[in-house]
């Protein structure tokens, strides 16, 4: 049986319910589709230490403040859980858990997608299904021989786990910080990175990137010169467990290895560290393959977006993978104006009203 709504989103976190609230305000039907049995996206998958590099106030999707979490400045991520499950209810979102979208097809006027629980015809589909659920992990020498474990930063839950062994944390982005500085008292740590880490300075939060996203955002729709996001003046929010470990020196970094043998990490000058585990902290891809159908990826693995919509399909929208969907749409604060944009783009469309009256 194919069931009919007006628009499909697909995925049903952070990106997907700030969707689904402006589609609600439109009077739209929808339905949102989820793989997860539970609410809350990735937050549900992050390490135990992580806490949001903003406060709460600056973590907030549309309608609806994020409340502090008592007696912490930047909340934690089973926080961020409950407050997208609270979201969820409060403004009842229809998410079918559970289902995942295996395909979208071209149907004639309509988009069908394909679950592994039946069928969804629609007039639009939104697709925000992140990136948590695929994690790259870069191609390396030897990586099979290695017979230590690896995991991924998804895998990642403490330092306890880990507690008196030799570790690798590879990557020089907030997740190989964070991880590194986590295991940085307990474990016997090297930390490799591509490029020398590049703080933020360390009055720097998730408030001032919002900011410089939003000026950033601005110059774009002025037609001014595009200022690349805050790629320009650091990497590495300093939140405080990062701080302090790089302050104690406890935080050093080495330059990337160039092989793995079966216990070791070795560099090009024959240099070796044995390690017990390497974590991978190299970042995930946009999880698309449900979209292939469509034909629409470039051969940089992206599909051409203006704002939110597909260039070759203009009744697909794209929703949180990056600055790439618009500023800061993978963050809480940051994809609301998107999600805004996406719904209205797709209400103007259902509603025949023409794109330069829009
Ligand atoms: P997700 O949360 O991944 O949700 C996508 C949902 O779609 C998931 O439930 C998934 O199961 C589902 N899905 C996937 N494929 C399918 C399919 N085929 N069919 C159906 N469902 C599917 N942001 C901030 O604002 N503040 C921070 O402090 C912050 N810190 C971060 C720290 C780290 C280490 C990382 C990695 C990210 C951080 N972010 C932060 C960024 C961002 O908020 C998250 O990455 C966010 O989870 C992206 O939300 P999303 O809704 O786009 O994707």
């Amino acid at each position: 049986m194919t069931r009919r709504t007006d628009v499909v989103v697909i995925g049903g976190g952070q990106a997907g319910l700030a969707a689904g609230y402006h589609l609600r305000r439109l009077g739209l039907d929808f339905a949102i589709l989820d793989a997860q049995a539970e609410p809350g996206g990735a937050w549900q998958h992050a390490w135990d230490s992580l806490h949001l590099f903003s406060p709460a106030a600056y973590s907030s999707l549309p309608g609806r403040l994020m409340p502090p979490q008592p007696g912490e400045t930047y909340p934690d991520a089973a926080h961020v859980v409950a407050y997208l499950a609270d979201y969820e209810q409060r403004y009842e979102l229809p998410v079918h858990r559970s289902v995942r979208a295996t395909g979208v097809h071209r149907d004639g006027e309509l988009l069908r997608v394909e679950t592994d629980s039946g069928a969804w015809s629609s007039r639009a589909v939104i697709s925000a299904t992140g990136t948590w659920s695929r994690p790259f992990v870069p191609t390396i020498a030897g990586r099979t021989e290695f017979q230590g474990a690896q995991l991924h930063t998804v895998e990642y839950r403490n330092a306890s786990e880990l507690a008196g062994k030799k570790v690798v944390v590879v990557g020089g982005g907030n997740s190989g910080a964070q991880i590194a500085a986590d295991l940085a008292h307990d474990t016997d740590l090297t930390w490799a990175t591509l490029r020398e880490p590049r703080y933020l300075a360390d009055d720097i939060d998730g408030r001032a990137l919002f900011d410089h996203a939003t000026a950033r955002r601005r110059a774009l729709d002025e037609g001014r010169t595009d200022t690349r996001g805050v790629a320009s003046f650091g990497e590495i929010v300093a939140v405080p467990p990062v701080r302090e470990a790089r302050d104690s020196g406890l935080l050093k970094a080495q330059p990337m290895f160039t092989r793995l043998t079966r216990t070791a990490v070795t560099w090009a000058d024959d240099t070796t560290v044995e390690a017990d585990a390497i974590i991978w902290c190299t970042g995930f891809r946009p999880a698309l393959s449900h979209l292939a159908p469509l034909g629409l990826r470039s051969p940089r693995g992206r599909i051409p977006t203006i704002g939110t919509q597909a260039v070759g399909e203009p009744r697909l929208h794209l929703l949180g993978y990056g600055d790439w969907t618009g500023p800061a749409s993978a963050t809480l604060i940051g994809v609301g104006r998107p999600a805004r944009e996406a719904a209205h783009e797709i209400h103007h469309r259902l509603a025949g009203v023409p794109r330069h009256c829009r």
